[in-house]
């Protein structure tokens, strides 16, 4: 990866995480149900709540890896419902038009639609344009389940880093290791062969939910992608007094957080 240049592997990888979602973008949220019984809701409810948008006014945010808009509509609805702010944006961003465009159908239902509220954008969380998405810009990142298909996590954090404004937040939620070893065992019995039998019968895809699953298993530890998180100039709690994630379901979910100094 150095001269600037993409190896071939992560040439192979965007490409293919790229076909993964588009061959997923209509039967995604379809899939998020069935694969995890509706709890991917409830982490998404925990992970917002967590954040409280509008609680300090009105915030700029970025949801990267953005996909069908799930995080963005949380964050906006919590600000109106709140704190009857309708000032807070949310600006999507995902590698994948289709996941966007499906946001786009979804939002045109909503009253966010057509406002300055939302906006598609299709960019890497790699190298976000600089021309739109400019330094010290916005007040809260947020990442969900996204920053496991990006080929490096530590160009995504630096970019993470470079347009949040001083005091900002990173937050990311995303499948995590799981604590308990009888737990982990069922985890991966059902992962390995449930989800991508599902794949198979919900969304005619066995490969692309087969890879999801993978990507899981790869993704680093709670206590390493905090140091990657502090590695790129955040801020976290301490490890030790959950300062730094917060696991769900015993870990097979998890919160991070990092503030810019
Ligand atoms: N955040 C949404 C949610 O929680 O429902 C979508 C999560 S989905 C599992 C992962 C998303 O990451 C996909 O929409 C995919 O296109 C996007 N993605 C993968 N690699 C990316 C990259 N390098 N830059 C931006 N988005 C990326």
């Amino acid at each position: 990866a150095s001269f600037g240049f993409k190896t071939v592997k992560e040439e192979e990888k965007e490409d293919l995480v790229k076909n993964v979602f588009d061959s997923v973008a209509t039967s995604y949220d379809l899939m998020n149900d069935a694969t995890s019984f509706g709890v991917h809701r409830l982490w998404k409810d925990e992970f917002v709540s967590s954040l409280n948008p509008g609680k300090k006014g009105p915030m700029k945010c970025i949801d990267v890896a953005g996909g069908t808009g799930d995080i963005a509509l949380r964050i906006l609805d919590h600000a109106r419902e709140k704190f009857a702010d309708r000032e807070t944006t949310v600006e999507v961003v995902d590698i994948n038009g289709q996941m966007l465009g499906e946001g786009y159908k979804r939002f045109k239902k909503t009253m966010y639609h057509n406002t300055p509220q939302v906006s598609f954008h299709e960019a890497n969380a790699q190298a976000l344009p600089e021309a739109h998405f400019q330094d010290n810009t916005y007040d809260l990142y947020t990442i969900a389940f996204g920053i496991r298909n990006c080929t490096s996590i530590p160009s995504v954090l630096e970019e993470a880093y470079r347009v949040l404004k001083p005091g900002g937040t990173f937050a990311c939620l995303e499948f995590s290791k799981v604590n308990n070893p009888l737990m982990s065992m069922l985890y991966d019995q059902y992962s390995f062969s449930v989800i991508p039998l599902l794949g198979t019968i919900l969304a005619g895809d066995r490969d692309s939910y087969q890879y999801l699953v993978e990507s899981i298993r790869k993704f680093p530890p709670q206590p390493e992608f905090a140091k990657m998180i502090r590695d790129a100039g955040f801020t976290t709690g301490k490890d030790e007094d959950g300062g730094a994630w917060v696991d769900l379901w015993g870990g097979i979910a998890c919160i991070h957080k990092g503030s810019l100094p």
